[in-house]
C-alpha cells in the first residue's frame, strides 16, 4: 500500500530534484486554504465623498483581511473540517463549532460575512439605482414612508452602544423590520435569513472622516446605498 508517509517521502525526494515538482506535490497535499478576502466591487475612492479612500482602504485591506486571517487560523487549529463549509452555514450553526474555536469563529466569521455583505450593498453615488418597486412598497407598508424607514434605521444604528451593526431584515408581522447587533454578530446567528441591508457602525468605519459623529456618517451613507442590490436581496426567497 502506498501510504501518506510514503507519499511525503517521495515528495521530499522529488523536491531535491525539482523545486517545481515539490511545489506541486505540496499544493496537492495541503488542505484547502480556507476563506479569502473578496475583491471590492468598486475602487477604494469610488464611495467618496460619503466614505473616504483611506477609510475604505484600511477597512478592506486591514480590518476585513484580519477577520479572514483569524477565521482561517481558528478553523485550521480547532475545526479544519469547517474550512470547506460556506460561511453562512457555519454562522447559522455556531453551537456545532468546537468550543475552542467558537468565540473566534463568531467574531471573525461574523466579521467576514458582515463585511462581504456590507461591500455588496454599497455603490458609488448615483450608480446604485433607485428605491422602487416591491422593495419600496414593502418599506412603505412596514414604516409608512421612506423617511420614517431611514429614521428608524438611523435610530438603530445610532443607539447601538459601542461597536455593531444595523440591519434591515424580513419581518414577522410586517414585511420588513430594523434590528441591530453587537460586535460582529448578525441575524444569521439567530437562525434568521440573511438581512437585506446592513450598516457597519464600528468606529473604524467612519472615525477618520467623521470623528465621533456617527449620525453624520449614517446620513451621508444613504447616498452610497446600492438599492438594486438591496432589492435583489429582498426578492430572494
Ligand atoms: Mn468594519
Amino acid at each position: 500500500m502506498f501510504t501518506r508517509r510514503d507519499l511525503l517521502r517521495t515528495s521530499v525526494a522529488a523536491a531535491a530534484a525539482s523545486p517545481l515538482l515539490f511545489a506541486t506535490a505540496r499544493a496537492a497535499e495541503e488542505p484547502a486554504a480556507g476563506f479569502t478576502l473578496p475583491k471590492l466591487p468598486y475602487g477604494y475612492k469610488d464611495l467618496e465623498p460619503s466614505i473616504d479612500e483611506e477609510t475604505m482602504t484600511i477597512h478592506h485591506t486591514k480590518h476585513h483581511q484580519a477577520y479572514v486571517t483569524n477565521l482561517n487560523a481558528a478553523l485550521k487549529k480547532d475545526a479544519p473540517e469547517l474550512l470547506k463549509k460556506p460561511i453562512e452555514a457555519i454562522l447559522a450553526d455556531l453551537k456545532n463549532v468546537p468550543m475552542a474555536a467558537r468565540g473566534a469563529v463568531r467574531n471573525n466569521g461574523g466579521g467576514h460575512w458582515n463585511h462581504t455583505f456590507f461591500w455588496s450593498v454599497m455603490a458609488p453615488a448615483g450608480k446604485g439605482g433607485e428605491l422602487k418597486g416591491d422593495l419600496l412598497k414593502a418599506i412603505e407598508e412596514s414604516f409608512k414612508t421612506v423617511e420614517d424607514f431611514k429614521k428608524a434605521f438611523a435610530a438603530a444604528a445610532t443607539s447601538r452602544f459601542g461597536s455593531g451593526w444595523a440591519w434591515l431584515v424580513k419581518g414577522k408581522e410586517k414585511p420588513l423590520a430594523v434590528v441591530s447587533s453587537p460586535n460582529q454578530d448578525n441575524p444569521l446567528m439567530d437562525g434568521a435569513p440573511a438581512p437585506i441591508l446592513g450598516l457597519d457602525v464600528w468606529e473604524h468605519a467612519y472615525y477618520l472622516k467623521y470623528r465621533n459623529l456617527r449620525p453624520k456618517y449614517i446620513e451621508e451613507w444613504w447616498k452610497v446605498v446600492n438599492w438594486d442590490a438591496v432589492a435583489a436581496n429582498f426578492s430572494k426567497k
